[in-house]
């Protein structure tokens, strides 16, 4: 997987991405990740990349022809059209079938916005999705694409050892996971499950299986 972040600032996000499981990916070189700035592609010596909206109003918009050099200058160089994400918080609501669905790509292209949003005509021009976090609004799509980048990349063979498995984690199978527990066996007066410590297999499956559903059921009825 190789990510294509089109950004105002790079640093945020390759700074942000580069520690722990996702950092060693980049490392071992399992996904690969490139931080574009848009102001590289400016066309005046500022860099300045943004103008006031037609029709008045507060803020700023970013320009067309920046986002569309930068989108340019990584696609030209791709055996194929890539997907690109528009970071929004007018987009379908990330979730983790689409981190699946995305894991999928070879190459995935994030556009991230600022101040009041970007010119429609370029994202009507080389936006194939557009997507969301969450219902609230950001200063800019940078933490968006990097919490997008992060679930992308659990789901890409090779990036999380049997250790760090995504196997049972909540959503994988539409459920939350069960409860977790580790050493000691008491924690001030509080006990693990008595079935935990067991040793018997099925039973704790069968255990987790009903805590799965207990949970779900609790806290995000939705997902039943
Ligand atoms: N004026 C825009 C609107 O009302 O839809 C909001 C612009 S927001 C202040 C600036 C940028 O932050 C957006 O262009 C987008 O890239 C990013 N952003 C904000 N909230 C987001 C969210 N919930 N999901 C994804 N991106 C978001």
């Amino acid at each position: 997987m190789r990510y294509h972040i089109l950004t105002l600032f790079p640093e945020m996000v390759s700074q942000g991405l580069h520690e722990s499981i996702i950092g060693r990916a980049v490392d071992r070189g399992v996904i690969s990740l490139e931080a574009v700035n848009i102001r590289d592609y400016a066309d005046n010596e500022y860099g300045k990349v943004d103008d006031y909206p037609y029709g008045g109003g507060a803020g700023m918009v970013m320009q067309a022809e920046p986002i569309y050099r930068a989108y340019r200058a990584v696609s030209d160089r791709l055996e194929k059209p890539p997907r690109v994400l528009h970071m929004t918080p007018q987009g379908k609501v990330f979730t983790q079938q689409m981190a699946q669905e995305f894991a999928k790509e070879e190459d995935l292209i994030f556009l991230c916005g600022h101040y009041e949003g970007i010119d429609e005509r370029v994202l009507e021009e080389i936006v194939t999705d557009n997507v969301s976090i969450g219902d609230y609004v950001l200063t800019g799509g940078e933490l968006p694409a990097m919490v997008m980048v992060d679930a992308i990349s659990r789901m890409v063979p090779g990036v999380l050892s049997n250790r760090e498995s995504a196997m049972f984690d909540s959503f994988q199978d539409g459920l939350l996971e069960y409860p977790q527990y580790s050493r000691p066996r008491q924690w001030r007066g509080r006990e693990v499950p008595e079935i935990l410590l067991s040793g018997h297999h099925a039973n704790v499956e069968k255990w987790r299986r009903e805590q799965s559903l207990l949970r779900t059921k609790e806290r995000r009825p939705d997902l039943l």
